[in-house]
């Protein structure tokens, strides 16, 4: 049987297993270099013995030789300790690429504010509001969003206000028809919440539109 990097010790004789880990560890294996799975390196015991391995990317040992006069056995403690170098230098290279990954992450452009709000109205939106429209509709006044174009944005306004705090649309919510006319309007929470979001977003790009549209159409 072939062993693989990560095996290799249930093959090999544990004393030579144990001299070889004792030359790694003490740093003895020198000018090590890999390229396309071929490993070089030369183990300093005494002389110098010099390791070569063929290892495939999944960790398979397909070759391995040493100019040590040692031929029992799997393998000799030089090619052992230079196993054991592949197999740090290996955790380092996986420890890299996670590093990697999260700095990649990291520099990914951020989702912008206004996309990240109205996605997640979007995603709130009840499905069954019908019920509810019928029943807001027996009043005078209705509850509106104003959206209009002003240079590259789209403003928001609306007959509904923010509370006093500029967090969130109170509800019911007084509309006045005229200076002295009022109407109470009952909204959802997540009515309340649509309209709460855009007028304190304010205004968008006009590439956000089509998600504005959207999500206007799950309101009044
Ligand atoms: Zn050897």
């Amino acid at each position: 049987m072939v062993p693989d990097i990560a095996h290799f010790e249930q093959t090999v004789d544990e004393a030579v297993v144990k001299r070889g880990r004792s030359l790694f560890r003490k740093e003895r294996v020198t000018q090590f270099s890999q390229e396309d799975g071929e490993i070089r390196a030369v183990v300093q015991d005494g002389e110098d013995y010099t390791v070569s391995m063929e290892l495939s990317p999944d960790g398979v040992i397909r070759s391995h030789r040493c100019n040590c006069p040692y031929d029992e056995g799997v393998m000799c403690v030089h090619e052992v300790a230079v196993l054991y170098m592949i197999r740090e230098k290996r955790k380092h290279a996986a420890h890299q690429t996670n590093v990697t990954d999260v700095i990649a992450h990291m520099k990914a452009p951020k989702r912008a504010l206004w996309e990240e709000a109205l996605d997640e109205l979007l995603a709130q939106a009840p499905k069954g509001r019908e019920a509810h429209a019928a029943a807001v509709q027996v009043h005078t006044e209705r509850a509106y969003m104003h959206v209009e174009h002003q240079g590259d944005r789209l403003v928001f306004s609306s007959n509904v206000q923010l509370d006093a705090q500029r967090q969130s649309v109170p509800s019911p919510c007084i509309i006045a028809k005229s200076p002295t006319e009022y109407v109470l309007i009952p909204l959802t929470p997540y009515e309340q919440q649509v309209y709460s979001t855009l007028l304190r977003l304010g205004s968008v790009p006009q590439e956000a539109e089509s998600k504005v549209k959207e999500l206007l159409a799950t309101v009044l």
